[in-house]
C-alpha cells in the first residue's frame, strides 16, 4: 500500500519517534507549526473516522497514548491542542488517520 505513514510505521521511511506501543506510533511532524508538534497514528491503516468502524478500538489506543505522553511531558499544566484534519475541506494531506498534538507556544483560536 502506498501510504507514507504505513511506511514510517514499517520503518522504511525514517521518523523522529517519540512514543511507541503495540498499537500506536508517535513521531515529530517534519514541518512543525509549534515547538512541540507530534503526530499520533494507529499502526493499523485507516483513512479517517468514517473508515474506522471495524477498527474503532484503535481510536482508544491512540487517545490513551496521547494521554500518557501529555502527562509525561507535563502538558496538562501548560496546555496543548489536538487536531484531526479530514477530507478536502479539512485539508487532510496524508490519508492515514493521525492526531496532531500541538503545544509549546500560545495558540490562537479560531484556527484558520
Ligand atoms: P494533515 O495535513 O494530513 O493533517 O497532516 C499531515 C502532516 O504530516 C503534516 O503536518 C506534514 O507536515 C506531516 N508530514 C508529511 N510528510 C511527513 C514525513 O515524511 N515525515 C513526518 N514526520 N511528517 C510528515
Ligand atoms: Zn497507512
Amino acid at each position: 500500500m502506498d501510504c507514507l505513514f504505513c511506511k514510517i510505521i514499517e520503518g522504511s521511511i525514517p521518523a523522529d519517534v517519540v512514543y511507541e506501543d503495540d498499537h500506536v506510533l508517535a513521531f515529530k511532524d517534519i514541518n512543525p507549526i509549534s515547538p512541540l508538534h507530534v503526530l499520533f497514528v494507529p499502526k493499523v491503516h485507516f483513512v479517517d473516522l468514517s473508515d474506522s468502524y471495524e477498527k474503532e478500538e484503535e481510536l482508544l489506543y491512540v487517545f490513551k497514548a496521547i494521554r500518557n505522553y501529555v502527562a509525561e511531558e507535563n502538558l496538562n499544566d501548560k496546555g496543548y491542542r489536538l487536531v484531526i484534519n479530514a477530507g478536502e475541506l479539512g485539508q487532510q494531506t496524508v490519508a492515514h488517520l493521525h492526531v496532531h498534538l500541538i503545544s509549546g507556544r500560545q495558540l490562537s483560536w479560531p484556527a484558520g
